[in-house]
């Protein structure tokens, strides 16, 4: 993907928030989100900046968007602007980029209607960008998939299709909530090693997952397929995603289907969408294979998806437990990683999905897989981190977590830097624990 004007890391914004340097938003990200700017208010679409947000919808309806984006950004979701693909994404990028820039947009009767449609960050509530028809969480860091088999089947930690295959499932879209949607813990069916027979009660293993996740673009009719070297224009954004996960459940239940009731009680995303035009300055090598791993298949093969498939992307969870909070103490770090680790790129797990002539469609969100790397302080889940739950951690302020536990929260971060490039984030995705509910009331409450 080309760099041009939008990713000039000199430019600065008229936004004056926006060229602080630890801000996520600044004029070169220009990410995507549905907010509602009072608790009464319609939905509507919105770009961050700074500590602001640009009101699409309101810019559209003063004539400062181009044409050809201008009904998808008077829509309450993100799905039409998705399918208009990517000539037109990168059109009322650039427009936005031009309108919201200090050069391009001097002070006048242009910055002065530009203005008009700004609206404080704080005061809006973010809600699920798209509409999302179907999710699907792929298992794409072979340090995870190694970690977790090893604990597994500790002869043969990766199964024989691992290297071919990009391994997913179907999970479920109707439990995906935004960041700041407090999280409750599941109940469910887990069997322990001394009883005879299986139990129903509360989760007690309640993990997270660190992951990115891709919206998709225009996608595919039924039949067809998407090359690898189209994928990458068939993929609109990304975002943070935590996919929670009941490690006893699902060790009782993934056989011989996979991940289920362990998986879709709840995922949490972030709420901005962070577009790819956005990373291109971050793009880099598809994850260097070991020289006796084999070579992805044809269909999976792209001479420019391989050069630069990868993103340079650093991630992040941090945990404020209940007690924390109570005593004004900061949230702890647990993991840094970076998504170059993973060994399939984004273009390769769309062009897997669509190989066999699934139809992928606008809003259609595509999980990474937990993002682990080779390092210990980069693994994505506290499955890996506490290996299983027997190499407990010691929290700064002495609390021991072998797993989650209620009131702990959860927050994920996201952000792409380097030299020649203006720093940018992806935001927060937060989640609080609520303990479980007893089953009897949970149904009329
Ligand atoms: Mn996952």
């Amino acid at each position: 993907m080309m760099l041009n004007q939008t990713h000039d890391p000199a430019r600065l914004s008229w936004v004056d928030t926006a060229n602080d340097t630890a801000t996520d938003f600044p004029l070169q990200n220009l990410p995507y989100g549905v907010f509602r700017p009072g608790p009464v208010a319609t939905p509507r679409l919105g770009v961050a900046i700074g500590t602001s947000i640009l009101d699409l919808a309101a810019a559209a309806h003063v004539g400062l968007l181009p044409e050809i984006a201008t009904a998808a950004c008077r829509q309450s979701s993100l799905n039409e602007l998705m399918a208009l693909g990517a000539p037109a994404w990168s059109a009322l990028r650039a427009r936005l980029s031009e309108l919201l820039g200090a050069d391009t947009c001097p002070a006048g009767p242009l910055r002065a209607r530009v203005e008009s449609c700004l609206t404080p960050l704080a005061r809006a509530v973010m809600l699920l960008p798209a509409q999302i028809g179907d999710y699907t969480d792929f298992y794409a860091s072979i340090f995870h998939a190694t970690n977790v088999g090893t604990m597994l089947r500790p002869d043969s930690p990766l199964l024989p299709n691992y290297k071919w295959v990009p391994v997913g499932y179907h999970g479920r879209s109707s439990s995906i909530v935004v960041s700041g949607t407090a999280v409750r813990r599941p109940n469910g069916q887990t069997k322990p090693a001394d009883l005879p027979a299986p139990v129903f009660g509360p989760c007690k293993n309640l993990d997270y997952e660190l992951e990115l996740a891709a919206f998709v673009g225009p996608g595919n009719p039924p039949g067809t397929a998407v090359p690898v070297a189209h994928a990458g224009q068939n993929i609109f954004g990304v975002v943070l995603l935590n996919d929670w996960s009941a490690r006893d459940l699902q060790t009782w239940e993934y056989q011989p289907l996979g991940p289920f009731l362990a998986k879709n009680f709840a995922s949490t995303i972030s709420p901005w969408v962070v577009t790819l035009e956005a990373l291109a300055p971050f793009r880099c090598p598809a994850f260097a294979r070991p020289a006796d791993d084999p070579a992805p298949l044809p269909h999976l093969t792209d001479a420019a998806d391989q050069k630069c498939g990868g993103l340079d992307l650093t991630l992040e969870v941090w945990l404020a437990t209940a007690a924390m909070r109570a005593a004004g103490t900061a949230p702890v770090r647990l993991t840094r990683g970076n998504f170059q680790t993973m060994y399939w790129t984004l273009a390769q797990l769309l062009a897997h999905h669509a190989s066999n002539g699934c139809n992928l469609r606008p809003g259609d969100l595509l999980g990474s897989g937990t993002v682990s790397g080779p390092a210990k302080d980069s693994r994505g889940c506290l499955l890996e981190l506490t290996w299983r739950g027997t190499e407990p951690l010691t929290l700064p302020n002495g609390e021991v977590r072998k797993f989650l536990a209620d009131g702990d929260e959860v927050i994920l971060r996201g952000y792409a830097e380097r030299p020649g490039a203006r720093r940018l984030g992806l935001g927060e995705c937060r989640g609080l624990v609520l303990p479980a509910v007893t089953t009897e009331v949970s149904y009329n409450k």
